[in-house]
């Protein structure tokens, strides 16, 4: 009843929208800003213009902003103190503070509010924190209505270590400018009651903005190439040796630029009419249940903006661009800008390499990757594959990445992947005979270390920076291929397309994607991400044991008065033998669940002479309620009930010896920790390179998980 109320109303919605993307976001906060840069001093100096539009519908009577460059201020930032000064392998330098000061906050009638303004720490109370800003307002800007402000600042930039600053004469800039926060409305992301979302710049977390027009003039050296989120309109030349670049963008949530005389800009065009073959678009709409019109894809301009010893992979960053270009466009929707720009970061500043902003990228890659042996290395590719995607997780679908880093990392890892394996095949590594696949490298990172956190928790909050990583990117990579695999390729991809239209422009929350989720599969599934996001635990499936013998032979006292004989060992078997012309098998198999997870599985059993059969052993997922605060049963289940505690033991007879048993055979719960422990034989194993092989596996994952790779 529910799926077919629901097929009606996106049949009525269909024919009312021809094409379900939003063309344009609700605009919230639009800036103008005028910046200078400094080349030799490294300071920027900034006036800003900003237009906010209250969403909510009570009055609101403060701002809050994000002062991110402050995070860099000194030793007692909270940045500085959870990541010690380090990030993402990057040092920071001993001389190399920035900072952001604002001068003036100015309403239209020319008062000045920043002298009431008052730094806030609601994630830490760390007092030394300088990186949220809360100024009150002398009157409310009531439901729907507007405030124009006026700011000036003053800002140091940090030298390059995390993804923001200088190094010489590069320049990569974000986090830069005074940026309001998120005012979620009630009933946005489950908030029962409207607010500010503004949280302290951390080691762990990325950002979180409201979507606004961008109109950006940047001031700086004549000589210097720029890039930045956006399209030029217009550059001019300025009488002191200047030049003035003036960007501009709406829809988007953010804005960074960078600068260097460096580089060499290459323009590519991607071709929705060229790029993509009629049969992949007639694929891509029959795998979407989607029409033709709706997955046409657009013309988009590349902006790539190389360093000169990279020039060698040029067509290896293009390459990439397009096909994420096209395949992130055909899943989700088309991408709705008219140009991505990719900036390859100088030697030296790699820690403002691989990230992104809207419409704006930073790859990232090396000299040593340009010939072999490690030409087969898919590192460039993958970062400008991945920072893409975050244009459409995080930058379109603009989630909290403070809150719920999983819905942009991870999302956007499994895409990533996706893409990866669409184009260049299954290997993410080939150099020196060693190959190794995207989904091998997330797996390798699995381990029973991992039961302590759960993918949705704040970044800051996690028990470690390798846990942060792990959930945030690898576990939800893995796990949404887990569902994948339970729901079929077909209901995962129509649920993805459809999470990204009902949401692009927009800020969900991890329910809402579990919402789509179980829409478009029919079924509720919140039982699915009750145990496999919301709370901690592994899923560790195994056979633990395997016996196969021989029926014991029938003996003793059998039948009634005159019939009454008395069967010896050996006796009736013997002629049962010879009847049937062998005699039955005996088999046990215990399985057990090391973790806390119960996901549907089944069981092959072969048997020798090439006999094989599987046994479901639980074949839905637990309703939410079954699997929340429980913890998992001891004790076997009866025969024939689904599978739901610690370990089950099934017994078979059969007219075949067992060779050998294994749990989930066609390897679909990719989050199991543990693979060694999925198959057992009934015997010593004679073929033992191949177990060998696996025992190797194992032992890898254990290093990496060491490592905190
Ligand atoms: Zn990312």
């Amino acid at each position: 009843m529910r799926r077919l109320a629901l097929l009606a109303a996106l049949a009525l919605s269909r024919l009312a929208h021809a094409d379900p993307l939003p063309a344009h976001a609700a605009g919230v906060a639009d800036y103008s800003i005028r910046v200078r840069l400094d080349v030799r001093a490294k300071t920027l100096a900034g006036a800003e213009h900003v237009t906010w539009r209250n969403p909510a519908s009570e009055p609101v009577a403060e701002l809050w902003f994000h002062l991110y460059l402050n995070a860099f201020k000194n030793s007692e930032s909270t940045f500085f103190r959870e990541s010690g000064g380090q990030l993402r392998g990057d040092r920071m330098p001993d001389e190399g503070w920035g900072f952001v000061d604002v001068k003036s906050l100015r309403t239209k009638d020319g008062v000045d509010l920043a002298p009431a303004g008052r730094f806030e720490q609601p994630d830490d109370g760390n007092t030394s924190d300088r990186t949220v800003w809360r100024v009150p307002l002398p009157a409310p800007v009531p439901p729907g209505g507007t405030l124009e402000f006026d700011l000036e600042w003053n800002a140091q930039l940090p030298r390059v270590f995390a993804r923001t600053g200088y190094f010489r004469d590069y320049f990569l800039v974000g986090q830069w400018f005074p940026k309001l926060a998120v005012y979620e409305p009630e009933g946005l992301r489950g908030r029962s009651l409207g607010g500010w979302n503004c949280h302290q710049f951390h080691a762990n977390s990325e950002f979180y903005a409201d979507f606004g027009r961008y109109h950006v003039e940047i001031t700086l050296p004549k000589d210097y190439v720029v890039g930045a989120t956006g399209s030029r309109s217009a550059r001019r030349e300025n009488p002191d040796g200047t030049a003035t670049h003036v960007f501009e963008r709406s829809d988007v949530i953010d804005f960074a630029w960078t600068a260097s005389p460096h580089f060499v800009e290459v323009r590519q065009r991607f071709s929705g009419q060229n790029d993509v073959s009629e049969q992949e678009y007639a694929e891509t709409a029959a795998l979407l249940g989607r029409s033709r019109g709706e997955v046409q894809l657009s013309d988009v301009d590349i902006i790539l903006l190389l360093q000169p010893e990279h020039l060698a992979q040029r067509e290896r960053h293009l390459r990439a661009a397009k096909a994420a270009i096209k395949w992130f466009g055909l899943w989700y929707g088309r991408y709705p800008y008219p140009a991505i720009t990719i900036v390859d970061p100088a030697f030296g500043a790699g820690g403002s390499g691989g990230m992104e902003y809207p419409t704006f990228i930073t790859a990232g890659t090396s000299v040593l990757l340009n010939q072999w042996p490690l030409e087969g290395v898919l590192a460039p590719e993958e970062v400008v594959i991945h920072e893409f995607g975050h244009q459409y997780w995080q930058s379109m679908v603009a989630t909290n990445e403070f809150e719920e880093s999983w819905l942009d990392e991870g999302f956007n890892s499994y895409s990533t992947g996706r893409v990866r394996e669409k184009v260049y095949g299954p290997w993410l590594i080939q150099a020196l005979g060693l190959r190794l696949g995207g989904i091998e490298l997330s797996r390798m990172q699995n381990s029973v270390e991992r039961m302590f956190d759960k993918i949705r928790t704040p970044a800051w909050e996690y028990s470690s920076s390798s846990n942060y990583g792990f959930n945030s990117y690898a576990r939800t990579e893995l796990t949404l291929r887990t569902l994948e695999a339970l729901l079929g390729p077909e209901t995962l991809a129509r649920a993805m397309r459809t999470y990204h239209e009902r949401y692009r422009f927009r800020h969900p929350s991890s329910d809402d994607f579990y919402a789509v989720v179980s829409e478009v599969a029919g079924r509720d599934l919140s039982g699915f991400f009750a145990q496999t996001t919301e709370r901690p635990g592994i899923l560790d499936d195994e056979v633990s044991s395997v016996a196969s013998d021989e029926a014991a032979e029938p003996q003793g006292v059998f039948g009634e008065g005159d019939k009454r004989k008395i069967v010896t060992k050996g006796e009736a078997t013997a002629k049962e033998k010879q009847a049937a012309g062998r005699r039955p098998w005996h088999t046990t198999v215990m399985v057990r669940r090391r973790g806390e997870v119960v996901l549907p599985t089944s069981l092959r059993l072969d048997y020798e002479g090439g006999a094989s059969q599987t046994l479901p052993l639980l074949e839905a997922v637990p309703a939410k309620g079954a699997v929340e605060g429980t913890p998992l049963a001891s004790g076997a289940t009866t025969a024939g009930e689904p599978w739901r505690g610690r370990f089950k033991r099934i017994e078979l007879t059969g007219p075949h010896r067992l060779v050998s048993a294994t749990i989930d055979p066609d390897d679909r719960l990719l989050i199991d920790v543990n693979r060694l422990n999925n198959s057992r034989r009934a015997e010593p194993d004679p073929r033992a390179a191949n177990r060998l092989g696996t025992r190797l596996v194992f032992w890898l994952q254990q290093l990496v998980a060491l490592a905190g790779l």
